[in-house]
């Protein structure tokens, strides 16, 4: 939309970026800082971007871990940028824990990254020339954070809402409690009345107020019906997969949500078997028009930009130790959890 960037002071670039990736959003000053890094297959992409608006990035700040938003990490990470993250997806990194970024269990690859600095609630984090507040907003994962620029009024929100929708919550994962911590970060972020709304997905909302009141109604759903939370969760998932992958197989697609634990777990939810479960997410989505069939292959309806086919990624649960970050004393930092 063009009047997008009018509300936005010079010293931020934002860029709309279609799925699989996350939005960009620059910020300029003696602290150059990037806010998401899109996704790995297009780390290449995000690094000409900024390549072509600074001279020198210091420091990638991400909403939450979500292979969407962590993908130019490790190459950023490898041109001298920082990573700054959450203080319990730090932590969670810093191990190596095997769930780090839900990449295994989404089936989404992420390139490994270490986190330099781990960002605690309410803390404040220099961007740009400017002091930016860090607001813990657990929901869409338990590390989510937004970021809030109190003289400008600019909340980076992540995936916690959109324009049009609250950002999918993962009971399986994170407790039938979740769709509530989404709600409850929701009042959080409608407390601070923001002027500019950035979320991670889709436009900068024309009216961040009426965008707010929309996930606010749709997060008390998720919370008042928690089936429709799983489907709302395992219809987000499945979308994701058929763009990363440019499409799946008809007949393979099946056989590979079969396969993968996010579905047995909204089965075991939803009380189906996952082979059932597949069957109607399948016909479902085929139904609502959420997913086309086109040369016996199932695609995505959404807008997305293709990756290109490269060499698989690890998962977490074999990627090198965290290199440790040499603080003044040349020691490992604490990470608490
Ligand atoms: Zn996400």
């Amino acid at each position: 939309m063009a009047h997008d960037a009018e509300q936005l002071p010079a010293w931020l670039t934002w860029q709309r970026r279609p799925f699989p990736d996350a939005n960009l959003l620059l910020v300029h000053g003696r602290r150059p800082a990037l806010i998401d890094s899109g996704f790995v297959g297009h780390a290449e992409e995000t690094a000409a971007w900024l390549r072509a608006r600074t001279g020198h990035l210091n420091l990638v700040v991400n909403t939450h871990w979500h292979s969407d938003h962590v993908g130019g990490n490790a190459r950023l990470q490898a041109a001298g940028a920082g990573i700054a993250a959450s203080a319990p997806d730090a932590a969670a990194l810093g191990r190596r824990d095997p769930g780090c970024c839900q990449a295994e269990y989404l089936d989404q690859p992420v390139a490994p990254y270490t986190v330099d600095e781990p960002l605690h609630d309410e803390q404040l984090l220099r961007l740009g020339d400017a002091d930016w507040q860090v607001i813990r907003t657990p929901g869409h994962t338990p590390g989510h954070l937004s970021i809030w620029q109190p003289d400008e009024r600019i909340l980076v929100v992540g995936d916690a809402l959109s324009d049009y929708d609250v950002g999918w919550v993962n009971l399986a994962l994170d407790g039938p409690d979740a769709g509530a911590t989404a709600l409850a970060s929701l009042h959080r972020l409608v407390n601070l009345a923001p002027r500019v709304l950035l979320p991670a997905h889709g436009p900068i909302p024309a009216d961040p107020g009426a965008a707010m009141a929309t996930a606010v109604r749709r997060a008390r759903r998720l919370v008042d019906d928690p089936t429709s939370a799983v489907w709302y969760g395992a219809r987000r998932i499945l979308a994701f997969a058929l763009m990363i992958r440019d499409g799946i197989p008809a007949d393979e697609i099946e056989p590979y949500l079969h396969a993968r634990t996010w579905l047995t777990d909204a089965a075991n939810l939803l009380g189906r078997t996952p082979e059932t479960l597949a069957a109607e997410l399948i016909d479902t989505m085929l139904r609502s028009g959420a997913i086309i069939l086109r040369d016996r292959r199932l695609y995505a309806a959404a807008e997305y930009t293709p990756v290109a086919a490269r060499p698989p990624i690890p998962f977490p649960r074999t990627w090198p130790d965290a290199t440790p970050v040499m603080s003044d004393g040349g020691s490992k930092p604490e990470q608490t959890a």
